[in-house]
């Protein structure tokens, strides 16, 4: 690793034409251009070495650098560069089957280019359904304020941090917002599951108070990620899922961050029992990240309202490059290493003989809960543990940066809520080694007790 005088050089970069993304301006900043990656870990043009701990935007499942999803790509565009899903093509619809075998049942898939665009196709696919099946005024949604489920105006009317909408909004109307199962943040009483459960009864109380016959769909990630890594008791999702069917609202999984392995099964929503959601969308894990592909995955006698013949039920939705034929190879590929390295398995072992060791830090006097499922932990940082008072943006940048100066990128869940980005992100690929999670540990451990 280079010198800390030369690292701290202003890069061109900083006055190049590129505009960053969640980039808050700094005249002092020095912008890092990232040149290559191999496993967890990457080198800018500088030739600083740097451990991913947050896995890009918690995409990288696999790791940089795989040649066979390179050459996946590469054989494809050379075969067939391009194709449009008016029409089929043989690498689209064997990613299709593939999702339906493992998302468990009989599922269809429409495929876009990013979680934003799965979700907002999920929302045209629900009201639509719910017009050609005899109820045509369900078209509100319901999701958890603290979610994050996009940055397009639908997706974003789903996204309830008010951080992330102030400037920007009204967004799509129609999408109304109830407590997240919080427990360590809870206006309820009881033990944490109580208190999930109770945010559940909120949930299904909207519906009522809405009037069932104006709710489409309810949209959640099986554990909130980017709004603080909140991981609810496995009986709320199921409790969530029991009030949707008994509503007739459908469940929408927004599965971009927890599909593909990162909670130590395949789909976050499988560690629940019994749950079969009606949609599953997914984005991020399912190439990790190598080419942009999302999926909306849509199960059978939902999709059969679609296909009622001589009637006008087609759905109206196309996205030029959804299903790229060369992101489905990739797609392909990648999800072959994910089973042929038995990935999901190494995560629930690794999560639970190793990422544990993250528990540790609950002693610290600032570390007010730590949340983990596999490799997705969130270190929930306060001023003081009696009072809840979260820790200060500006020291849980602090700690970020300091990890990154001693080679590791971690995340924090800025922009979510006024006062609650005090929430530290850590979520390695799912291919880390043992050394790379020790690196892990060891880094943010010594620098959260130099605080
Ligand atoms: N849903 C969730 C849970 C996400 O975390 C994200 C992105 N962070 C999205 C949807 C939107 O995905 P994209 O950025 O690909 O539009």
């Amino acid at each position: 690793m280079k010198a800390q005088t030369e690292m701290n050089q202003t890069s061109a970069a900083n006055e190049s034409h590129l505009w960053n993304a969640m980039h808050k301006y700094d005249p002092e900043a020095k912008a890092m251009v990232a040149d290559s990656g191999k496993g967890s870990w990457f080198v800018d043009e500088e030739g600083n070495k740097y451990m991913d701990g947050v896995s890009g935007l918690w995409c990288l499942n696999v790791g940089y650098g795989r040649e066979e999803i390179a050459n996946a790509a590469a054989e494809q565009l050379k075969k067939l560069a391009y194709f449009p899903l008016t029409m089929n093509h043989k690498p689209a619809i064997q990613l299709a089957n593939k999702l339906s075998e493992l998302l468990g049942g009989d599922y269809q898939t429409f495929f876009s280019n990013s979680g934003s665009e799965a979700n907002e196709t999920a929302f045209k696919i629900a009201r639509q359904y719910h017009i050609q099946t005899g109820n045509p005024t369900k078209y509100k949604f319901i999701s958890r304020y603290r979610a994050y489920h996009g940055s397009t105006m639908g997706a974003m009317g789903a996204t309830a941090q008010a951080n992330r909408r102030v400037k920007y909004d009204p967004g799509a109307p129609g999408f109304l917002h109830v407590a997240p199962p919080y427990s360590y943040r809870s206006l309820y009483a009881g033990t944490p599951e109580e208190k999930d459960l109770a945010a559940a009864d909120e949930l299904e109380e909207k519906i009522i108070w809405e009037g069932e016959e104006t709710v489409a769909a309810v949209i959640m990630e099986p554990f909130i990620s980017g709004g603080g890594v909140i991981i609810p008791s496995l009986k709320y999702i199921e409790r969530v899922a029991e009030i949707c069917k008994k509503h007739q609202v459908l469940l929408i999984m927004d599965e971009v961050v927890a599909g593909f392995g990162r909670t130590g099964e395949m789909f976050g929503f499988k560690h629940a029992n019994g749950v079969e959601p009606d949609m599953v969308t997914m984005a991020k894990g399912l190439t990790s990240g190598y080419l942009p592909l999302a999926a909306t995955s849509v199960r059978n006698d939902i999709y059969e309202a679609f296909k009622q013949d001589g009637k006008d039920s087609h759905f109206r939705h196309v996205s030029t490059y959804g299903g790229h034929p060369a992101a489905c190879a990739v797609a392909l590929e990648n999800i072959r290493i994910i089973e042929e390295e038995d990935i999901v398995g190494r995560v629930k072992q690794l999560g639970q003989t190793k990422l544990s060791e993250l528990h540790d830090l609950t002693d610290h006097k600032n570390v007010g809960e730590v949340r983990q499922k596999g490799f997705l932990v969130g270190l929930e940082m306060v001023e003081d543990k009696d009072t809840k008072e979260p820790l200060s943006e500006a020291k849980v940048g602090q700690i970020v940066s300091q990890c990154k100066q001693k080679g590791l990128i971690i995340g924090k869940n800025g922009d979510t809520v006024p006062g609650g980005n005090n929430i530290i992100i850590i979520a390695p690929p799912l291919t880390s080694s043992e050394e790379d999670l020790d690196f892990v540990i060891d880094t943010v451990k010594s620098v959260i007790h130099s605080m």
